[in-house]
C-alpha cells in the first residue's frame, strides 16, 4: 500500500517550493545533457551484446500516477542510458535547507548498469534483463533475477510483466536451443520436448513460507544431507507451454494478493518466490537449469517497527536481515569470481538466501547470473527511500579491477 504523505509541508511554505525544485531540476538537467557525450544507438547495442557480467543491476523509476498528480506530487528522480565507455545514472534531487534557512537542492547520483525511467515499457525492461537468464537457465545454469524497493514502486508491476514474458519466450527458446546444440534445421523442430519445465511459487514471510499454488499449505526450505536446497512440501507443476506456466504465474499472483489483503498487506512483507526448474532430458547427466524470480519485500526502513507489535517486529527484523543477508551474499559471491583467495558467501545467514544456494555456490561449469532491479518511486516526497534503495544496490555493482600482470 502507499504511504500517505503530509503536504503541509509544501503549502506551509511563502516560496513555491515545487516551483523551486523544478527550476533547480531544470537546470541541472540542461547541465548534465551537455555533459554526458553523445552515444549512438549501434554503439548502445554493441555494448548491450558484449554485456557478459555475473551481476547486472538496474534502476527502474515508474510514472507519477494519476491519483499522485491530482495531490500535486511531482517527480524527482532522472536517470541517463549509458553508452560504450559511460555508465547508465540515476539522480535523486532532495530539497534541504542551508542553515540560513534557505532551500537547497541537493542532488546525488548513482551509477548502474541500465537505468530505465517512466518511459519504459516492460519489453524494454525485459529485453535488457530478464531475457539474457533464459539461456543460462536453458544450458544448465542459474538465472536469479529480483526486484528490490519501497512498497509501491512498482516491484510487483515489473515482476509480473516479466514473468509473462518469460513464459511467452521460454519454449520458444528452448526450440531454439535444442536446434542449435543438435544442428537441427528450424522446420524440423516440433517441440520443446527436449526439456521438462517445473514450476512452483510461494512466499516467504518472516520465518515460515506458505505455498502461493496450493494456498495457504506451509512449506519449508532445508538443506538436506547432501547439502541440496529442498522446498519441502512445495506442490510443484510441470508446464508443457506458455499458456499453462502464465496461469500458474496469475494462480500465484491471486493467491498474494487475496493473502494480502486478508493479513494486513502480507505482500510488502514477504518474498514472493517463483522457481521454475529446467531439466535437458537429452542431457540427463547434466545439471538441471534453475530460474528464480523474486519479488523481495518493501525496503522501507525499520525505524516504524516501534508502532507494530512484537510479532511485526520481529517479521520486519526477519526482512531487514534476509534483505542485508542478499546484498552480502550477492556482493561476495561477485567478489569471489573476482579474487584467487577465499571469499565467504553467508547464505546460510538467512531462509531467502539459504534457499538461492545454487546462486551462490561457485561452480567452474556453472554458469550464473544475477539481475537485479530497484524499483523507485520518483516522488519528490519519496526521496529518502529512493535513497535508501540506491544505496542497498550500489556496493553490488562490483567493479571488475583493471590488472596490471600484461607479463
Ligand atoms: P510494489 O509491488 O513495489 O509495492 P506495485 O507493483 O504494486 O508496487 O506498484 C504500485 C502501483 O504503481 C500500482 O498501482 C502499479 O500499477 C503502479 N505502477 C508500478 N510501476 C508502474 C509502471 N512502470 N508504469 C505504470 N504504473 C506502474
Ligand atoms: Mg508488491
Amino acid at each position: 500500500m502507499a504511504q500517505q504523505h503530509d503536504l503541509s509541508w509544501f503549502e506551509d511554505k511563502a516560496l513555491s517550493q515545487r516551483e523551486f525544485i523544478e527550476k533547480e531540476m531544470a537546470k541541472f538537467t540542461r547541465t548534465i545533457m551537455k555533459e554526458s557525450p553523445e552515444t549512438s544507438p549501434q554503439e548502445v547495442e554493441a555494448n548491450v551484446e558484449d554485456d557478459d557480467r555475473d551481476v547486472v543491476i538496474c534502476v527502474r523509476a515508474r510514472p507519477v500516477l494519476p491519483a499522485e498528480l491530482e495531490r500535486g506530487i511531482f517527480p524527482a528522480i532522472l536517470t541517463t542510458d549509458g553508452g560504450v565507455t559511460t555508465e547508465a545514472k540515476v539522480y535523486v534531487h532532495s530539497l534541504e535547507y542551508k542553515l540560513n534557512g534557505l532551500p537547497k537542492v541537493t542532488t546525488k547520483d548513482f551509477g548502474v548498469d541500465y537505468a530505465f525511467d517512466e518511459t519504459a515499457s516492460n519489453d524494454q525492461v525485459y529485453n535488457k534483463t530478464a531475457k539474457k537468464l533464459i539461456p543460462i537457465a536453458l544450458g544448465g545454469g542459474v538465472g536469479s533475477l529480483f526486484a528490490s524497493g519501497q512498497t509501491g514502486s512498482g516491484k510487483t508491476h515489473t515482476m509480473t510483466a516479466i514473468e509473462n514474458l518469460i513464459a511467452r519466450d521460454l519454449f520458444q527458446s528452448a526450440q531454439e536451443y535444442r536446434q542449435n546444440q543438435n544442428g537441427i534445421p528450424a522446420d524440423q523442430v516440433s517441440d520443446s520436448a527436449d526439456f521438462e519445465f517445473r514450476v512452483c511459487f510461494f512466499e516467504i514471510l518472516g520465518n515460515k513460507c506458505y505455498d502461493l499454488l496450493e494456498y495457504p499449505n506451509e512449506v519449508t526450505i532445508m538443506e538436506d544431507v547432501l547439502g541440496q536446497i529442498q522446498v519441502n512440501g512445495v506442490h510443484e507443476e510441470q508446464v508443457h507451454n506458455p499458456d499453462q506456466l502464465m496461469k500458474i504465474i496469475a494462480r500465484g499472483a491471486e493467491h498474494r494478493k487475496t493473502a494480502a489483503t486478508y493479513k494486513n498487506d502480507t505482500s510488502s512483507r514477504s518474498h514472493a518466490v517463483c522457481r521454475i526448474r529446467i531439466k535437458n532430458l537429452r542431457q540427463l547427466e547434466a545439471e538441471e537449469g534453475l530460474l528464480y524470480l523474486l519479488d523481495l519485500a518493501g525496503s522501507e526502513s525499520a525505524a516504524d517497527s516501534k508502532h507494530h507489535d512484537k510479532e511485526r517486529a520481529k517479521e520486519k527484523l526477519d526482512i531487514n536481515k534476509s534483505l542485508a543477508t542478499l546484498k552480502d551474499c550477492i556482493r561476495n559471491r561477485a567478489l569471489a569470481v573476482l579474487s584467487t583467495k577465499h571469499v565467504h558467501v553467508p547464505y546460510r545467514n538467512s531462509r531467502l538466501t539459504l534457499l538461492l544456494k545454487t546462486a551462490f555456490e561457485l561452480s567452474s561449469t556453472r554458469a550464473c547470473r544475477t539481475v537485479v532491479i530497484a524499483t523507485l518511486n520518483p516522488s519528490v516526497l519519496d526521496t529518502g527511500h529512493s535513497l535508501n534503495t540506491l544505496r542497498y544496490i550500489s556496493p553490488l555493482k562490483v567493479e571488475i579491477p583493471v590488472t596490471s600482470e600484461s607479463t
